[in-house]
């Protein structure tokens, strides 16, 4: 119905999140979650805080923010906490992009940039990834506009080193460069170590997928102080209570156990590769992921034939219609189990059972 929507969203086609059906139990790889529970100091911290629930939570996330500084080595005020990692991307396209500094992603990325521009109207140029769906860093050297780039790429799994990150940032210096570190944790380099080097660089993150709440909503925004305060005048004219306290007091609790999100990292890198290996041998091209997934395609079957199939079978991973992609599948890394599930159901559609 648009007798009542506001023409500014005539072009607006919002995001399409991954399928959360809940006719049945499926072996769910296709929104790249943790398949590792939160440690049971999450949870508790959760039960403690929801006695305090007539309560607002605090605006500023001092606590958490503390916390945060002190495992990720920098400092509190260098540092947003946000409701989703969704959250900052957004503040940043309102705070830092516009006509006159217009965006700039690669034409294969996360699905919410697109989406995220139009919202606000900005215009925004997709660079096309090269024929095996790489980044070229040098499309993005002295390009003049805001650039945002998740590292590693989504649905790709592709990482970029620490060093193009810099070539861009440093090449750019009138333009924010946004570098989206959703799945920083699977084995690629972080920029965090840039933010203090150069004054446009913002990275963002989330406790979605490597910390086990993407239930929790809680994402993170680092950069140098005016940043931080710039996407905080964001913030405090749209939702200062961004954080609410669930997820504050549980964010804080899986801090203190980082130790057992990142020992689960490993496990997830260590299936990555058992993973990998399996397609291969099933004769499937796997591109070199540095994610929690994997992008895989086959000549025996179709990407959506695959997906279908499989879905039947009881697994769900993720298929994209786009032109450029629709021959892939992305299949998020879960325990060793479950990719045994996967590999299983996948030779069995392959021999046509
Ligand atoms: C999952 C994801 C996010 C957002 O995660 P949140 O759950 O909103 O924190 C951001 N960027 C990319 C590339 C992602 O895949």
């Amino acid at each position: 119905m648009k007798k009542y929507f506001s023409e500014r969203y005539d072009e607006l086609v919002p995001y399409v999140p991954g399928e959360q059906p809940q006719d049945r139990s499926y072996v769910k790889l296709n929104t790249n979650e943790s398949p590792f529970p939160p440690s049971s100091s999450v949870t508790e911290a959760v039960r403690l805080e929801s006695q305090k629930l007539n309560l607002y939570s605090d605006p500023e996330s001092l606590e958490l923010r503390k916390q945060f500084a002190a495992v990720f080595g920098v400092d509190k005020d260098e540092v947003i906490m946000v409701n989703g990692s969704d959250e900052v991307l957004n503040f940043a396209f309102m705070a830092f992009a516009d006509e006159k500094r217009p965006l700039a992603f690669p034409d294969i990325t996360y699905g919410f940039y697109p989406v995220f521009a139009k919202l606000n109207r900005i215009p925004y140029t997709e660079i096309p990834v090269k024929d095996d769906l790489s980044i070229d860093v040098n499309d993005y050297i002295g390009i003049y506009k805001t650039v945002v780039i998740a590292n590693p790429n989504a649905p790709t799994g592709l990482f970029l080193s620490l060093d193009s990150i810099e070539k861009i940032v440093a090449s750019n210096p009138n333009n924010v460069v946004i570098v989206d570190e959703a799945y920083i944790d699977f084995g690629g380099q972080s920029a965090i170590s840039l933010i203090r080097k150069y004054d446009n660089l913002l990275v963002t993150g989330t406790f979605s997928k490597s910390r086990s709440m993407a239930g929790a909503r809680l994402g993170f925004g680092i950069a140098n102080k005016e940043l931080i305060g710039n996407l905080n005048t964001i913030r405090y004219s749209t939702n200062p209570y961004n954080v609410n306290r669930m997820t504050s007091a549980a964010g804080i609790a899986a801090l203190r156990d980082n130790d057992y999100y990142m020992d689960n990292c490993k496990t997830i890198i260590a299936n990555r590769a058992w993973t990998t290996d399996a397609l291969s041998a099933l004769g499937f091209e796997v591109l070199d992921s540095k994610a929690n997934f994997v992008f895989a395609r086959t000549d025996k079957l179709s990407g959506e034939q695959l997906y279908l199939n499989l879905k039947e079978n009881g697994v769900l991973v993720r298929h994209f219609k786009l032109d450029r992609i629709k021959d892939y599948n992305r299949i998020t890394i879960g325990t060793l189990d479950q990719m045994k599930t996967l590999i299983e159901k996948t030779k069995l559609i392959l021999e046509g059972k």
